[in-house]
């Protein structure tokens, strides 16, 4: 019991401890403080009121007395970008650059914040311009990434790329894998003017920045497609594989149709039943499946959908197997099948989607660039299924 006692009383003296250090600590603040402007404090003020013109115009009147409390400008600045509320940001940091005391250093880091002001707000003219004007100094790296975006954004690809080549020589990590891609936009661009020949140039050159990249052998089989040189086609859809297996389900059904139209579909089938085999995949096994039915008919397809559902389980396969048993079993063999396979239809409502593995973003279509972040090769070619928990 005494020790108890003991215990209790510490509670209170700590607690007179704090009180007291903390006093300490205000009248140090005030003291320190004593000689800030008026105006800082009315702007204070102003700010914890929401009126925030008038605490800009109170801190500005503090910048004019005080010429270092820039740092409070910058402060204010972001704190109303990240909010959202960028035309206040930019009178802050327009403000700061009209003072003509403003050192060259101070100088620009305002026009990196307002060009990041005018990016936000959407400007991008005005962003450009802006960050354009840093070549040099502390701040040209970001500018420089800050117009890569801009020129992203733009699908302004020369400019994206003559930006990432900058941004490369300023010694920032390798930017060769969106290069290429920016290549790759060329090269598709010239393929919709049907210019084979300006895409092949593109292609090359993306697969020189960065010879991994599966884009480029994808789309450099379309220009052979476009000339009309199947053969060509279906030679580089079919180097996808030694670049990276994952991404043949890309090429699965521009094979079949280069196959179909050269007469040659059992060739083509027999190719998709051999990736299926060795790399199972719903989105393989779908393009598979459909084909092997149209030309072999259900039980040559039913077979290939056993085989799969053996080597990699998972419900899409499953809903498919159920499916092909369905449509030749009697009844009531056959409902009993069909009540099972909307039950597993039902834990997978959703249809399968493309994820972006930096963001998360869910997309139907597959996406060389995630439209939420912006990154380039973020998404698996791989569709998945979302399972929905049983009621
Ligand atoms: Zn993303």
């Amino acid at each position: 019991m005494d020790l108890d006692f003991w215990w209790l009383l510490v509670i209170p003296v700590a607690f007179a401890l704090g009180w007291m250090t903390s006093r300490y600590d205000l009248k140090t603040l005030l003291s320190e403080n004593a000689n800030l402007p008026r105006s800082y404090f009315r702007g204070l003020n102003f700010l914890l009121n929401e009126q925030h013109d008038k605490a800009i115009d109170a801190f500005i009147e503090v910048a004019k007395l005080d010429p270092e409390t820039i740092e409070l400008h910058f402060a204010l600045g972001n704190l109303f970008r990240r909010r959202g509320e960028t035309d206040r940001a930019i009178r802050v940091h327009q403000n700061l650059l009209s003072r003509a005391d403003l050192p060259a250093a101070e100088r620009d880091h305002a026009l990196y914040e307002l060009g990041q002001d005018f990016l936000k707000a959407g400007l991008l003219d005005r962003a450009e311009e802006t960050f354009l004007a840093l070549p040099s100094g502390e701040y040209s790296l970001g500018a420089q990434r800050a117009l890569l975006t801009i020129y992203e954004i733009e699908k302004d690809w020369p400019k994206s790329i003559s930006t990432a080549e900058r941004i490369e020589k300023m010694g920032a990590p390798s930017r060769h894998m969106e290069i290429a891609h920016f290549h790759c936009e060329l090269a598709q661009e010239a393929l919709q003017r049907k210019h084979p020949d300006g895409a092949r140039g593109e292609l090359k050159l993306a697969l020189s920045s960065n010879p991994d990249n599966v884009r480029a052998t994808i789309l450099a089989g379309d220009a052979e497609a476009a000339d009309g040189n199947l053969e060509g086609a279906i030679a580089n859809w079919k180097r996808v594989e030694s670049q990276n297996e994952v991404y043949l389900p890309l090429v699965a059904e521009k094979l079949m149709k280069a196959y179909g139209a050269l007469d040659r579909k059992e060739e083509g089938v027999e190719l998709l039943i051999d990736y299926a085999t060795r790399y199972p995949s719903n989105d393989l096994l779908d393009v598979a499946y459909k084909h092997v039915q149209e030309l072999r008919g259900l039980d040559a397809a039913h077979a290939l959908a056993r085989k799969q559902m053996q080597s990699a389980p998972n419900l899409a396969g499953m809903t498919r197997l159920l499916e092909a048993q369905a449509a030749t079993a009697e009844e009531p063999r056959r409902g009993e099948l069909e009540l099972m396979r909307n039950l597993v239809k039902q834990r997978t409502k959703n249809l399968p989607r493309y994820t972006c593995q930096a963001c998360g973003f869910r997309a139907r279509l597959f996406y060389w660039q995630c439209p939420g972040c912006s990154g380039w090769e973020t998404y698996a070619p791989r569709r998945v299924e979302p399972i929905t928990s049983p009621a």
